[in-house]
């Protein structure tokens, strides 16, 4: 029977993160994915990702241990709502990741490294059971190419994405979670000086469009929220295509290739049990609010490693990993689900107000300030004012 010290499950950001690190230790890793390629479960598409994450941590150093950069760094972002628009120079940086099964893509360095550190990837398998004894998965059973393999890890990282099969053949519950489904397009040439984000409850339910630039590429998304609307974000997409005046000014680009996708966002009841431990979205540890979960993929995925790595040197707990989700993002992760419960009850006229309001207190001096009253004063719908009063609360505490 096969034997490794680590088995990783799914090889996107998480796992492929958490199998670098691992072979870089020397340790005895298989990674598995169920796509035939490194990256094979998304077209071609780059995400935007903070390169902070709530509990104040930054995800620089951890990417220059990685050896990998992102394509693209960049602090300008305008934020749009119907009839409302300002421009934003933050602090926090976003990071441009390509995505999928291109050389320059995420996915495909990291796993490239991680290869050429030793590690042993397995395209085209997957997860069928784990046999479990006291709790502990003691063997799982593969399937690969038609044939069942069985296989003795020490621990298994489950980074098998939202739908995590992992999570379900080992009982964890979702205690809550959220689904939003994205639909965009690649386009060639440069379409954006920043980055754009827009709300607008019509066009994109619950959630936001968005775009950006690389070099002489472009990309542009719309993210729904899958609770309150019937269509699909591909349908979504279309209908904007037809009726929303910002998708004219792309008309005539040229389309490189279409993606979509599903995720989901909460939290679920253990991200450790025995010797299995749950990374990125597995583990549900995606942004509930704005979605973002590439910085969390990335963290959770070296946090893991860490833990999993004094665990096979010192026999400590893997506990310690989820402890530190508890101690530093549960509370954010809660308070930003309840901003989207708020959030996607909010019309267009409340949307305006979110972004002429933000719009002044980014400004950040007592004029912009004494702008704001007069934005209050000027009223969103009432059950939008007192859903974004909350909001508001829910973050300023
Ligand atoms: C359309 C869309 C757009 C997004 N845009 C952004 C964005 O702009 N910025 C951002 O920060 N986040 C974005 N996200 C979220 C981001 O994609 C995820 O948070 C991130 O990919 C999570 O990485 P992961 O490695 O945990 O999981 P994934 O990237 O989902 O990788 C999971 C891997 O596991 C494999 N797999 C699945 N099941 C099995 C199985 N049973 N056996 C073996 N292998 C399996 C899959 O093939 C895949 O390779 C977006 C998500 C979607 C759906």
């Amino acid at each position: 029977m096969l034997k490794c010290d680590v088995l990783v499950v799914g090889a996107g950001a998480s796992g492929s993160t958490a199998s670098l690190m691992l072979s870089k230790m020397g340790y005895n890793v298989i990674a598995i994915d169920k796509a035939s390629r490194i990256g094979g479960f998304t077209n071609p598409k780059i995400d935007i990702t903070e390169s902070e994450l709530p509990d104040g941590s930054k995800l620089d150093p951890i990417l220059k241990e990685l050896q990998i950069k992102p394509l693209k760094i960049f602090n300008e972002s305008v934020w749009h709502s119907r009839n409302e628009s300002f421009t934003l120079k933050s602090d926090v940086y976003d990071f441009y990741f390509k995505r999928g099964p291109t050389k320059d893509s995420l996915d495909y360095q990291l796993m490239r490294i991680a290869i050429n550190k030793g590690c042993d990837f397995w395209p085209k398998t997957e997860v069928v059971k784990f046999n479990f004894n006291n709790g502990n998965i003691e063997e799982v059973i593969l399937r690969s190419k038609r044939k069942n393999i069985l296989i003795k890890p020490k621990i298994v990282v489950a980074a098998d994405g939202s739908f995590s099969k992992c999570r379900k053949l080992a009982g964890i519950k979702e205690l809550k979670s959220y689904c939003l489904e994205g639909f965009g397009a690649r386009l060639k040439g440069k379409i954006f000086q920043e980055t754009w984000v827009i709300f607008d409850s019509e066009f994109a339910p619950g959630a936001y469009i968005y775009g950006g630039s690389i070099n002489n590429e472009s990309f542009i998304g719309i993210v729904i929220d899958n609770q309150i609307t019937r269509k699909s974000s591909k349908e979504y997409f279309n209908f904007n295509k037809k009726q929303n005046d910002f998708f004219r000014k792309f008309e005539n680009s040229k389309i490189l290739n279409l993606f979509g996708g599903k995720g989901k966002y909460g939290i679920i009841e253990n991200l450790v049990k025995e010797n299995l431990i749950l990374v990125g979205s597995a583990g549900l540890l995606n942004d509930p609010f704005m979605g973002y979960g590439v910085n969390h993929a990335i963290f959770s995925g070296y946090k893991a490693s860490n833990a999993t790595i004094d665990n096979l040197n010192n026999e400590e707990k893997l506990n310690k990993y989820e402890n530190f989700y508890k101690e530093n993002f549960l509370s954010y992760f809660k308070k930003a689900m309840k901003t989207r419960e708020i959030f996607k009850k909010l019309n267009n006229k409340d949307l305006d107000f979110i972004i002429r309001a933000l719009s002044y207190i980014t400004e950040k001096n007592a004029e912009g300030l004494k702008t704001v009253i007069e934005v209050i004063k000027a009223k969103p719908t009432s059950l939008g004012a007192l859903n974004i009063l909350y909001m508001f609360s829910q973050f300023l505490s």
